[in-house]
């Protein structure tokens, strides 16, 4: 099976297993598991933040950065296909009371004066905007980078109005990786990042908060209230701290076979700038479904569209084989 659904499905390498295997562990509710402690401190360096908090997923990562900057009744901005909204179950309502308003992104691309036109200050009728969630890559967009220079922009806009930003950088690896954009360049414009393990870097479980100190105090009582205090969770640190040792500059292929992908498949190559390959067909379903029948797992994203995710576990015959698949279904 040649699955190209999400970047989600990698399992452990056998290094990653062994370092596992190996990891220091404690009890992390007490703050004592070594590895967990190291990990943290080590992302939170990477962004050039002073703190950082493991949680079980990037969905709770997310929230709990929502809630850090928006308290209830008030309002977060973020585009119509975010994670945030599209994929969380509305859990920033159904757990913060945090009211949420959409612009459209084409492409899931980030135009700051959209994002200007909404912002709306505190009066007696209305709801006052708190902060603004930008994705990165965004997912639905179909790996779509933010330049950095958009981001400074919003930054910028930001300051001016007062509002606090939110990044869902669940592959904002792959952004620094295809663009060589410094890690702490995005790090610096954003008062919270939500960031993953378990997508391009191959980890099985895992994502980060990675915030001020102040805020982090707060977060880790979120967590808790949420049931996402863990206990000897080094192990799964452990293999987080190997896929940011070994498996973040090999990102890069992931690009390079989708790019591979694309053109074999006539879609809009350029039109790919990570590892996320969507496009528009009749009739997406019936395509997956005979693309299973002929050993390629891919997703339906919308009844019209599909996407292809490269990841550690695709190498170039995969993905050879997954175009003349589908390049048959498609022609
Ligand atoms: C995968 C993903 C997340 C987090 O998903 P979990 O399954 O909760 O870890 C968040 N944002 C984006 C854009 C994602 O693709």
């Amino acid at each position: 099976m040649i699955d190209l659904r999400s970047d989600t499905v990698t399992t452990p390498t056998d290094g990653m297993r062994q370092a596992m295997s190996r990891a220091e562990v404690g009890d992390d509710v007490y703050g004592e598991d070594p590895t967990i402690n190291a990990l943290e401190e080590e992302v939170a360096g990477l962004f050039g933040h002073e703190a950082a908090m493991f949680v079980p997923s990037g969905t709770m990562g997310n929230q709990i950065c929502l809630r850090l900057l928006v308290p209830p009744g008030e309002e977060l901005l973020c585009d119509s296909d975010a994670h945030v909204v599209t994929y969380e179950l509305g859990a920033a309502a159904a757990h913060g009371g945090i009211s949420t308003r959409t612009w459209l992104a084409a492409g899931g691309r980030l135009v700051v004066d959209d994002v200007r036109a909404m912002i709306r200050p505190a009066g007696y009728h209305t709801v006052a905007t708190r902060a603004v969630a930008v994705e990165n890559t965004h997912n639905r967009g179909g790996g779509t980078v933010q330049p950095i220079g958009t981001l400074r922009e919003l930054r910028a806009l930001a300051d001016e109005t007062g509002i606090d930003l939110h990044c869902d950088g669940a592959r904002i690896w792959n952004a620094s990786v295809a663009t060589g954009t410094p890690l702490p360049d995005y790090g610096r414009l954003f008062d919270t990042l939500s960031v993953c393990l378990s997508k391009g870097l191959g980890a099985p479980v895992g994502s980060l908060v990675v915030t001020s100190a102040a805020r982090l105090d707060r977060a880790r009582d979120m967590r808790k209230r949420l049931g996402g205090g863990m206990r000897q969770a080094g192990v799964l640190a452990a293999a987080g701290r190997y896929a940011l040792g070994h498996q973040l500059e090999r990102i890069a292929e992931d690009h390079a076979r989708a790019g591979r992908l694309a053109g074999l498949l006539e879609v809009d190559a350029a039109g790919v700038e990570t590892n996320i390959v969507s496009f528009d067909v009749d009739d997406a379903a019936t395509v997956a479904d005979k693309a299973l029948a002929d050993g390629v797992a891919v997703s339906v994203v919308a009844p019209r569209r599909m996407r292809l995710v490269t990841h550690l576990g695709i190498g170039d015959a995969d993905v050879e084989r997954a175009g003349a698949v589908l390049g048959q279904l498609l022609s």
